[in-house]
């Protein structure tokens, strides 16, 4: 038995001469935060892609709460935020995420609750293309949160935000880590996740070359890899 909510071995996915991923292992359990770190085109939206069940793997096998990906178990299990969180902008908070609420099999009125919880609740009734990109990505985040996701994938969460608002957002990430969500966060700032993750997987070329705690891959001389990263 195992409680890893996301499980990928040998994990490949080329898209002609194209390879995007090669042979990757990777394992989050429940509660954890991992980092997935790389430059652009190192792979990381390929993963996200083939947890999401969008694309089908080249080689290995990625499995999400026990299932296939794209099937219903893993969608009911999901919680995915892209990078640009589309919202209807011409909608309130509270409408916005009520519609969220119904897709999520809850009811319309745990808006409220949640909307407070993410500190939203003074903005609740204002049309969305009003807010701010911290409170867009606050409500990205409660959307993530509905129905209690097994796992969640976060694409760049935090890009564009000023330190005040990126610290609110992880301190959210880190209470749904807390609730048992198994949590994955995609970047290329290794500074932005260093200190709010509990393992950081690297990728280059659509290779995996790290997976570890921040000490482990300070003590294996990851001052390289620092400079790489926010080069
Ligand atoms: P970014 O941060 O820019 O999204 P990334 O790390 O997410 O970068 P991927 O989008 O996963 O990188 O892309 C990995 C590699 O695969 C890149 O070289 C990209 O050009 C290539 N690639 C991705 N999708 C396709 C596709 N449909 N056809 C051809 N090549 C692709």
């Amino acid at each position: 038995m195992t409680d890893d909510v996301l499980i990928v071995e040998g994990l490949g996915k080329s898209h002609g001469p194209v390879t995007a991923l090669a042979d990757v292992d990777l394992r989050l359990a429940a509660g954890q935060r991992l980092a997935l770190l790389g430059h652009n085109g190192a792979g990381k939206t390929t993963l996200i892609k083939l947890a999401l069940g969008l694309i089908a793997p080249s080689a290995g096998r990625i499995t999400v709460a026990g299932a296939r990906p794209g099937s219903r178990a893993a969608r009911a299990a999901t919680a995915y935020l892209p990078e640009a969180v589309a919202f209807h902008a011409s909608l309130t908070g509270r409408e916005q995420l009520a519609l969220f609420a119904r897709l999520a099999g809850e009811p319309a009125r745990a808006a409220g609750p949640l909307l407070e919880r993410v500190g939203l609740a003074h903005a609740a009734d204002r049309r969305i293309r009003t807010w701010s990109k911290g409170m867009r990505q606050r409500l990205g985040i409660a959307q993530a949160m509905l129905g209690r996701p097994r796992l969640a994938l976060l694409d760049e969460p935090a890009s564009g935000l000023d330190p005040v608002s990126r610290h609110d957002l992880y301190a959210l990430i880190d209470e749904m880590a807390q609730e048992g969500t198994a949590v994955l966060i995609a970047s290329h700032a290794l500074t932005e996740v260093e200190a709010r993750t509990d393992r950081i997987a690297i990728l280059s070329g659509g290779r995996l070359v790290a997976n570890d705690t921040l000490g482990g891959l300070r003590a294996r001389a990851a001052m390289p890899i620092r400079l790489r990263l926010v080069a």
